[in-house]
């Protein structure tokens, strides 16, 4: 099968040459690196950016009046435009930086509960909404605040496949709902829930709207000017980007209801020995010094991203997941997750009889990386019943000869181990 990605081969080749880390040998065969759900590689451009930042600007940012300071606050702020650019933010929206997905949806749980100016958006007796589909980080937190406040949590069950439907949204609706928490895609499964509506039906009953976008992000990106979407969160890991950052993006009027987790410098407008009063979005939200040189590096993942060209991104992984999962399930006692779902990168399956770290390992030491286990996903998991499963998840950077590794890796696996 010829790569879909682009006409001239070459330029997958070039594009490889950007992720050096994928040049490498492990146990002696090429690495074939399919565990891009959990981290893609970072690009050249990208850590090029955060060096360029730490050589020449490193400084502390907005309350310098010296030149390297105003150079790192300016680099700052731009990130902070691109980003916006990137998820489509208009007028009405405003961009926090975080440290990662896990964080800003702890951030927005722990905001809408807590009461400050304004009384909390949650109180005892409210309801929040979560599908079956998510990340524990966008379960978690929830079930916390539903202990901590008296509020009900309801869960927007799938059908025994793992998709959800939007008419089962409206019978958990009344009143009393206060958030719906959902995803753009499953990461254990791929699965992509037709979000656009739910936040729509959600928004429509009163509800402020949270979508993660953690998966989504590197294909298929989200357009938050064409949402009903309040809140939008993801991670710079998983788009080609560095560890340890991320964006909680969203509609200012619902950022601005959120108490802050982090009180601290640069968040205040003025304080005295017994009491304070605070400054606007979007430092309001961001205490303490920020990741600079990581928000730079997402922006510029973004911009690799966009310079890449998102249609052909998407194009690709379509066609690299459908490969992979036609094969995948053509193999004895194989069981492909939503075969036939909304595209996504992720291909997850389980095989009879055969435990997936065993898969994981044996696939390991023919150089191909993949990631076994429950994603952080364990209502969902045994939801379907199938427990921990192997996951192949692509990017940009993957080709169609590395499917066909893997798919010889499994057949073998299977072999040897069933
Ligand atoms: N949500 C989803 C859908 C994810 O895939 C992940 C990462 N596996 C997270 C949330 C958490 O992201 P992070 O670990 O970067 O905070």
């Amino acid at each position: 099968m010829g790569d879909t990605f682009l006409t001239d081969p070459g330029s997958l080749e070039a594009l490889r040459a950007q992720f050096p880390a994928l040049a490498q040998r492990i146990h002696g065969a090429p690495l074939a690196y399919l565990d891009n759900a959990a981290t893609t590689q970072m690009a050249l451009p990208v850590q090029g950016a955060m060096r360029a930042f730490e050589q020449n600007d490193r400084s502390n940012i907005h309350r310098g009046v010296h030149t390297l300071s105003q150079r790192a606050t300016d680099a700052f702020e731009r990130a902070r435009i691109e980003l916006k650019r990137f998820v489509g933010a208009g007028p009405k929206h405003e961009l926090v930086f975080t440290s990662g997905t896990t964080d800003a949806l702890n951030m927005v749980a722990h905001g809408l509960s807590t009461p400050g100016i304004q009384p909390a958006w949650l109180q005892a007796g409210d309801e929040i909404v979560v599908s079956g589909l998510e990340h524990h980080a966008n379960l978690v937190p929830w079930q916390q605040v539903a202990r901590r406040t008296g509020a009900v949590l309801r869960v927007l069950r799938p059908d025994a496949e793992g998709r959800l439907h939007v008419d089962d949204l409206k019978p958990l609706l009344n009143a009393r709902t206060r958030v719906l928490a959902l995803t753009a895609c499953a990461n254990a499964t791929g699965e992509r829930p037709p979000y656009e509506a739910l936040l729509e039906i959600a928004a429509d009953a009163g509800a402020l709207t949270v979508l993660d976008a953690a998966q989504a992000v590197a294909h298929g990106v989200p357009d938050l000017s064409a949402l009903a979407c309040d809140f939008m969160v993801f991670s710079g890991h998983k788009m080609y980007g560095p560890m340890g950052t991320g964006v909680l993006a969203g509609c200012r009027a619902a950022l601005e209801r959120l108490e802050p987790l982090r009180y601290g410098g640069d968040m205040v407008a003025w304080v005295s020995a017994t009491e304070t009063s605070f400054t606007e979005l979007p430092a309001r939200l961001e205490g303490g010094t920020p990741n600079v040189a990581g928000a730079i590096g997402m922006a510029a993942a973004a911009a690799f991203i966009d310079q890449v060209g998102r249609a052909r991104i998407d194009a690709h992984l379509g066609a690299l997941r459908e490969h992979a999962a036609v094969g995948l399930a053509a193999l004895p006692g194989v069981t492909v997750l939503s075969l036939d779902s909304r595209a996504s990168a992720i291909v997850s399956f389980a095989a009879d009889g055969v435990h997936p770290h065993d898969i994981g390992t044996l696939l390991d030491q023919q150089g191909i990386a993949v990631r076994t286990g429950h994603h952080c996903a364990q209502p969902l998991q045994e939801h379907l019943g199938l427990g921990p499963t192997t996951r192949a998840s692509f990017a940009l950077y993957n080709t169609h000869a590395e499917v066909e590794r893997l798919l010889a890796g499994v057949a073998h696996a299977l072999k040897v181990l069933q």
